[in-house]
């Protein structure tokens, strides 16, 4: 039987489930393109406004993952775990979690991608380490992971290659925000890049994808779903990002927040979230037996500075300068800074983390479109948080550029963010719950 694209878009604008042959016949015209981009782009929109059911979504997420090379890592002994994190501000957890889970024994084996719009990717971070290279090649990867249970790649164009060619359409036709092309577009990539099991970070609120918990569980139990069909056990928590999850918003100056708690300097909810992410990561693998007991783990490795000397294994081990984490000198540093005064007294009510996210951008920490240069200096560190009581004038946020006229822009979008105001405003919650195998729990 000869399928016609025409009649795959009209099956589906007509709310028709779509059966998973016409799904690899799409994928794989759209990889090898020789179906154009204006079908795709309007099948897109019939997937956006109709949606899938699982089985479809489960078999695009299939047909994506194999539309190019899977990486195989079963010659490293062990399970592999992978994280993801759906994207938020000031999410610096892999740069924490990654040593304190391969310090317990568990190789961890990350392919990363760059930040794309306000949220950063580990790459960009990485790369703010003088010296550090993430093209390393497969069989050094997978030598290193042997050597010394971690190591970071950058993820090559032929990862789930229909995948890009997708994400790029969906961001110019209105189609990103669906769950089902969300959820296979991540999962596609965690299946090709050849993890045993799949923990992922969902977040949740006005720095996120998803605004509400409500969507934001209905992802992450598609996303488990998909993963149980394809043999690769997932868990999701749900965390909050309804302001920056660490204080450091931009690439040099997030690693630095990353070095200051893996050396046990800097306490607070980005060194919380990657305790909770490292304890289910320690489960996953079998190398704890409950959350409980991963934690106390992961206490343990940071306490004892292991994790600490993980990342600087890790670091000169992809040919980065390890001083880096006694002497931040080494990390890029910007030439212009300035403070955003709080304009009155009262208690933080509300952040706008997107917008705190766009701010960081502005000042050059992030790309308006994809392979733009970035300054790896550039960013802002947070002052303050939702609940906090702020006088007039008291620094609230300061700011990081090379551009000195990117400073005054920044510096009223960052004023216009975060609103102050005379009530009392509870702190932002950090972990929601989570969802597994059996469904949603709250934590
Ligand atoms: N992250 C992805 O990788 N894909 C999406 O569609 C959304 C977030
Ligand atoms: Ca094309």
């Amino acid at each position: 039987m000869t399928m016609r694209v025409v009649d795959i878009i009209a099956r589906k604008r007509d709310g028709r489930d779509l059966s998973t042959e016409e799904i690899n016949y799409m994928v794989h015209g759209l990889t090898v393109g020789t179906i154009p981009d204006y079908q795709v782009s309007a099948w897109l929109m019939a997937v956006y406004l109709k949606g899938m059911t699982l089985e479809e979504t489960v078999a695009l997420t299939m047909a994506m993952a194999q539309s190019g090379r899977l990486v195989d890592l079963s010659g490293i002994p062990g399970i592999k775990v992978d994280k993801h994190s759906t994207g938020g501000v000031g999410d610096t957890t892999t740069l924490v979690v990654a040593p304190i889970v391969a310090a317990a024994g568990v190789p961890v084996a990350k392919m990363s991608g760059r930040g794309l719009g306000f949220t950063g990717g580990t790459i960009d971070k990485l790369e703010a380490i003088p010296g550090f290279s993430p093209a390393i090649g497969m069989p050094s990867f997978l030598r290193q992971i042997r050597r010394h249970q971690l190591a970071v790649i950058s993820q090559t164009g032929d990862l789930a290659p229909a995948d890009g060619l997708l994400y790029a359409l969906r961001d110019v036709t209105a189609t990103v925000e669906s769950i089902p092309l969300i959820a296979s577009s991540i999962m596609s990539k965690k299946i090709a890049a050849g993890a045993d099991k799949i923990l992922l970070d969902v977040k949740v609120g006005n720095g996120a994808f998803m605004h509400g918990l409500q969507d934001a569980v209905l992802l992450a139990q598609t996303m488990v779903k998909i993963g149980k069909m394809s043999g690769r056990e997932t868990v999701a928590l749900l965390t909050g990002m309804d302001e920056p999850l660490g204080y450091a918003v931009g690439n040099g100056l997030e690693v630095q927040e990353a070095i200051d708690i893996l050396s046990g300097r800097v306490q607070g909810r980005l060194r919380e979230l990657c305790l909770t992410l490292s304890a289910h990561m320690l489960v996953m693998a079998k190398a704890s037996n409950s959350i409980h007991e991963g934690r106390e783990k992961a206490i343990h490795l940071l306490d004892e500075g292991i994790a600490l000397k993980k990342f600087v294994d890790f670091i000169a081990a992809q040919g980065g300068n390890p001083d880096v984490v006694v002497n931040p000198d080494l990390l890029p540093v910007a030439q212009f800074r300035r403070e955003v005064a709080a304009a009155r007294d009262g208690y933080i009510q509300r952040i706008d983390t997107a917008e705190i996210g766009y701010s960081a951008v502005i000042l050059g920490a992030g790309r308006e479109f994809k392979g733009q240069q970035i300054d790896l200096a550039a960013g802002l560190v947070m002052k303050c948080r939702v609940g906090d009581y702020v006088t007039r004038n008291q620094p609230l946020a300061v700011l990081y550029s090379n551009r000195q006229d990117a400073l005054k822009p920044a510096n009223a979008k960052v004023m216009a963010a975060i609103v102050i105001g005379g009530r009392l405003a509870p702190p932002t919650k950090l972990i929601l719950g989570f969802v597994d195998d059996s469904g949603f729990h709250l934590d």
